[in-house]
């Protein structure tokens, strides 16, 4: 049985064009809707058909929803809520994809109280932006994370779980105060160094940029995918996740600091461990199929492995 007949989705950008494609590949019989406040956006939709029907108001793309996901930057999750109230029904239930879950949990509460609310994040996701960016394979054997609140009913989670199981995703519930401290260490730290990087490296004045660009094999092309991704949801993740980034930065700085020094000093044993201890949790992460180990990040080989798979 469908967990969901009629899902709307609002924002349809990479994610949302995803959900919007991966509902079509897997549930054809689902009834889509979807709404964007970018009038482009709605035109690329409606031209790229990722919906039954792509309405100009945000009402009217809600209102015989049995489903809304919200696929807007998480700034914007509380006022795209807000701005669906008045039509949406009453059994409906609100779920989000937003990389940080406490403060979205609290605007989506805010905006729709009385609404049945499961918050969601896909732990999926590439550098590119926009409804033609998104593809049906995305949530492939990739976490989607559910961080409902105390009093959420049970079913809305279970119906909201077998969604995005049914989309391929594998389902894990935690609070939001411990998804965003996990995110802020595997996600958002990482995207703060790499944007880090690419600013440091293309400021440096005595190395040109054409020697930035020439040499980047080196490892800097590899933080430049990551500095790559969108600026606007980036900036809200880093405002809205705000606590716990700071906690993690502060302990990364630390951690930096001693490398530093093993540096300084010429320990080169501390260094050793140090590397030998970081290549093991690589080997981890493809052994839980999280990545493939071919060379180059395994980029290139990723989508041609992910859009041969069957959907689970
Ligand atoms: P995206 O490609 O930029 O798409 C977002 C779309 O939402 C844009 O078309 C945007 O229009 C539209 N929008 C903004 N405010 C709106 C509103 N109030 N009502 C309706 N539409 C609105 O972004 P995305 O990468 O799909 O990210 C969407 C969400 O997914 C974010 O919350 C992000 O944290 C989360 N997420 C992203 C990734 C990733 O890797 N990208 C992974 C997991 C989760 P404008 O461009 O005109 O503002």
């Amino acid at each position: 049985m469908l967990p969901f007949t009629r899902v709307t989705i609002v924002g349809l950008g990479l994610i949302g064009s995803s959900v919007a494609r991966a509902i079509r590949a897997t549930m054809p019989t689902v009834c889509i809707t979807g709404h964007d406040a970018d009038a482009d956006v709605r035109e690329a939709a409606r031209r790229l058909d990722l919906a039954d029907d792509v309405t100009d108001t945000p009402g009217a793309a809600v209102i015989d929803a049995d489903l809304v996901i919200f696929c807007v930057p998480v700034g914007a999750i509380g006022a795209a809520a807000a701005a669906v109230r008045d039509d949406l029904p009453a059994d409906a239930i609100v779920s989000d994809v937003g990389s940080c879950k406490a403060e979205v949990a609290r605007a989506l509460a805010d905006a729709l109280p009385g609404v049945a609310i499961v918050p969601a994040h896909p732990v999926a996701g590439t550098e590119q932006s926009g409804p033609a960016a998104g593809f049906a394979t995305l949530f492939h054997r990739r976490w989607c994370i559910l961080t409902p609140v105390e009093g959420t009913p049970e079913v809305a989670v279970e119906r909201v779980a077998a969604f995005w199981r049914r989309l391929g995703a594998d389902v894990e519930t935690m609070t939001p105060d411990h998804h965003d401290r996990v995110l802020a260490v595997t996600s958002h730290l990482p995207h703060l160094i790499a944007y880090t990087i690419v600013g440091t490296a293309s400021d440096l004045e005595q190395v040109t940029e054409s020697e930035v660009i020439k040499y980047s094999a080196g490892g800097f092309r590899d933080f430049t995918r990551i500095a790559a991704s969108d600026p606007t949801m980036w900036r809200d993740v880093f405002l809205t996740n705000r606590t716990a980034v700071l906690e993690m930065l502060q302990r990364f700085s630390e951690d930096l600091t001693a490398l530093q020094r093993a540096i300084r000093v010429g320990d080169g044993e501390q260094l050793f461990e140090h590397f030998t201890r970081t290549r093991a949790v690589r080997r981890s992460i493809v052994e839980q199929g999280q990545d493939d180990s071919a060379p180059d990040f395994g980029r290139s080989a990723h989508h041609r492995i992910d859009a041969a798979e069957e959907p689970r």
